[in-house]
């Protein structure tokens, strides 16, 4: 099976990818960070994942001062993750990961013209609805379109009369692991469970570790989006631009 990364075009410039992504994200919330005894002097005093959890926060939570607060020690912040997890009904493929972003996503478009597919972050995917409707009548899989929050930035207000378009974060539920690694191989502190992601470049999937789906994951990182021949495909198909599958290279 040919796998392929799903990623934004080659931009020459900052400009270009800016042109092209005009698409400001605001975080309000985020789960708190870990005070981790054994590697809080390795990470210059904590470190935060990308993760994003994609859950309502609703305005009574008792968890609300929680979130964007204080780092916590190991064994308190894991209270207040499996707080997090039952309290707000995080989905299991979820995960809550210290310094992670929660909240439903809100974004803050900066120009008239947005594109089907914007890409915010590396691993971020916020499409319009056009491509969601592809994406589902495709039946693939892996994938949970999450409606984004949207507004529009001071100067595109200026310009346009009309409301912004509805777009979706495409959170990625479908997994896989690639040759040769594993959670104890990639975990680096069992304390805070911090993870490493080594030869970020080679991407080869275990195909036996692979749950089948259409968008997936790599070793737990965000931050790689990687898809099957059916998506390319389809996204082909529709005319969608901005954005690139690329082969990943298989021995
Ligand atoms: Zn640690």
């Amino acid at each position: 099976m040919q796998f392929y990364e799903l990623r934004e075009p080659d931009y020459s410039t900052d400009q270009l990818h800016n042109r092209a992504n005009p698409i400001r994200m605001i975080e309000e919330y985020s789960v708190p960070g870990i005070l981790c005894p054994v590697c809080t002097e390795e990470t210059g005093g904590g470190w935060a994942s990308s993760d994003r959890v994609r859950v309502d926060i609703p305005d009574d939570t008792l968890l609300q001062p929680v979130l964007s607060g204080q780092s916590l020690p190991p064994a308190e912040w894991k209270k207040v993750r499996d707080r997090i997890r039952t309290e707000l009904n995080v989905p299991a493929y979820m995960r809550i990961t210290p310094g992670a972003a929660i909240g439903l996503p809100r974004a803050e478009l900066l120009q008239p013209d947005v594109q089907q597919i914007v890409h915010p972050f590396p691993g971020q995917l916020i499409v319009r609805d056009t491509v969601v409707y592809a994406l589902e009548q495709a039946r693939l899989t892996g994938f949970q379109p999450v409606p984004v929050i949207a507004e529009w930035g001071m100067k595109a207000q200026r310009l346009v009369a009309e409301d912004p378009p509805l777009l979706y974060e495409l959170c990625i539920s479908g997994h896989a692991w690639r040759v040769g690694f594993d959670e104890e191989r990639i975990t680096t502190c069992h304390m805070c469970g911090r993870k490493l992601f080594p030869d970020p470049h080679w991407l080869e999937v275990d195909q036996n570790r692979w749950d089948g789906s259409d968008f997936f994951t790599v070793d737990m990182n965000p931050n790689i989006v990687l898809v099957t021949d059916r998506v390319c495909h389809i996204l082909a198909d529709a005319g969608f631009g901005n954005y690139r599958c690329v082969p990943i290279a298989t021995s």
